[in-house]
């Protein structure tokens, strides 16, 4: 479908570039990004013991844009420590985001209040330096939504893997987010996102890997990887109206409007 095609610059918003996986590729894989037009990666953090490396790594390149939090897959490993630490380095590394934070309500219910209590710390920090936030959220979309409310957090970020509906795809984008279409549009079978994903206005609208987890439709049972992300346009192509350099072209100007990056 790509072939012959002139190369559209892409943004994947949600790539953990700094995985050992991915690394072990290196640099052949981002070679093969830049072939594949792949010039942009927002890449999130998920525990305290890995922003140093992941600070290194994405000094080595300007288009390796970071971000640092603390996910709430990992809130028992998480401390008070970490918090302090996230406020002194994502000032002096200059994050462009924090992320990724947010709620996991697959976890168990147990976890749900620690789990609260550290997304709304990292809020007031985003809120506190005027950056966005890489949220994840499972199985809470209404929770998250009250809690960006109440905080009256207004610096949006990026709501990553959306899988919700389209009056809460509303409630996101009235806070300034923007929705992560990732590899779940190449599954036929994920007929309720690609439905919604297919009505929402594209402006609300950026593209991800989420490399390298979440496998895509043609390759379940192989690395995710952030030169795959062409795949997810291609499915996006197929199930909305607009052409797929005018998907491309607004999918990574979002992106770069919430992170203010040029
Ligand atoms: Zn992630």
């Amino acid at each position: 479908m790509s072939k012959g095609l002139p190369l559209e610059r892409l943004f994947d918003s949600h790539c953990h570039w700094d995985h050992a996986q991915l690394q072990a590729l290196q640099p052949q894989l981002w070679q093969s990004c830049l072939q594949r037009g792949v010039n942009d990666l927002l890449v999130p953090a998920t525990q305290a013991a890995h922003w140093l490396d992941l600070i290194n790594l994405c000094q080595q390149h300007a288009h390796w844009h970071l971000a640092l939090g603390l996910h709430p897959y990992y809130v028992d490993h998480h401390s008070r420590e970490d918090l302090a630490l996230l406020a002194r380095l994502t000032e002096s590394a200059q994050a462009v985001a924090v992320g990724e934070i947010g709620l996991d309500w697959h976890l168990p219910e147990p976890t749900w209040a620690a789990q609260e209590v550290l997304f709304m710390e990292q809020l007031s920090l985003a809120k506190q330096l005027n950056l966005p936030v890489i949220l994840h959220v499972r199985k809470c979309h209404d929770r998250v939504i009250k809690i960006l409310r109440q905080k009256k957090f207004n610096s949006g970020g990026f709501v990553h893997a959306y899988s919700g509906n389209v009056q809460q795809a509303q409630a996101y984008a009235d806070l300034g987010f923007k929705l992560g279409v990732g590899g779940t549009i190449t599954y036929a079978r994920a007929s309720k996102t690609r439905r919604v994903i297919a009505e929402l206005p594209l402006t609300w609208l950026v593209l991800e890997t989420d490399a390298p987890d979440m496998p895509m439709a043609h390759q379940s049972n192989r690395l995710n990887r952030p030169d795959d992300l062409p795949h997810v346009l291609d499915a996006l192509t197929d199930i909305r109206t607009e052409s797929r350099h005018l998907l491309a072209q607004q999918t990574t100007d979002n992106v770069r409007m919430v992170l203010g990056v040029a």
